[in-house]
């Protein structure tokens, strides 16, 4: 009987300890990869403490649509109607259980500034700590979170391609400061038969730090589960989720990215 007990007890200490013990267990295994939808064993990235500014501020281009001024949502809405989250003193921020918003205008391959911050008093843990996202086409995530010294699984941290792939390395900084997203996002595209013959992909930056470097998407996203890609035209708006955290935002602006001559 001693014996039974010690064997399993070897096998454990000699496993490497990976990951911060918080995750699944139960999920799907993630199309292509090794791991599991959350995988609570999944390494966690590096943590990187970001420089004291990158785009933080930038104006937009002369090109871009500058889709938060400071002022109102007048280029977001909530379901058919208005965007209702609270605008003040040059950001918005999540108004909780109102759900999410959506820009009126659309886009295809698109370069995205946006600012966020996490709330400055910390509440929750895990998931449910400054928990946001940004949406493009209404499918894909790249999750906002306040995972500063936050244990969470590794695809859930701020940064990743939520429940697909962890940023290369946590750049997030404290709660309540302001943090930089830059993104370039590369819309799938279907031939007319509705197959994909190309791969959404990302491109990021949080904080100056590349956190992903034109990152193939296996479909949309979604929560402990692995999803195919479905045939859509290749355009959508952008969504920002209400995920009940009073997270904030300001200096939004995109602009299409255009072809080669
Ligand atoms: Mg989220």
């Amino acid at each position: 009987m001693k014996r039974l007990l010690a064997l399993p007890l070897l096998a454990v200490l000699a496993t490497p300890v990976f990951g911060q013990g918080v995750g699944y267990t139960n999920t799907p295994q993630i199309r292509g990869q090794k791991w599991r939808v959350h995988d609570k064993d999944r390494p966690n990235p590096p943590t990187v403490t970001p420089g004291a500014t990158f785009s933080n501020g930038a104006s937009a281009p002369s090109d871009a649509i500058v889709l938060f001024n400071g002022k109102d949502l007048s280029r977001w809405k909530s379901g058919n109607g208005d965007a209702k989250w609270k605008v003040e003193n040059g950001y918005f921020e999540v108004a909780p259980k109102t759900g999410d918003i959506r820009t009126r205008d659309e886009f295809g391959d698109v370069q995205l500034h946006l600012e966020f911050a996490t709330p400055s008093k910390v509440e929750g843990d895990s998931q449910g700590r400054g928990n946001s996202g940004v949406f493009f086409h209404d499918q894909f995530e790249i999750q906002v979170l306040d995972s500063h010294k936050n244990k969470t699984y590794a695809d859930g941290q701020a940064g990743g391609l939520y429940g697909q792939w962890p940023p290369l390395v946590n750049a997030i900084r404290p709660p309540g400061e302001w943090n930089t997203y830059d993104i370039v996002f590369e819309a799938p595209q279907f031939d007319a038969s509705g197959k994909l013959v190309k791969p959404a992909h990302v491109t990021a930056f949080l904080n100056g730090v590349c956190v992903h470097n034109r990152k193939e998407l296996n479909g949309p996203t979604n929560h402990q589960a692995t999803d195919p890609y479905k045939a859509y035209s290749g355009k959508g708006g952008i969504r920002l989720q209400d995920h009940g955290n009073p997270t904030r935002f300001r200096n939004i602006w995109a602009r299409a990215i255009g072809t080669y001559n």
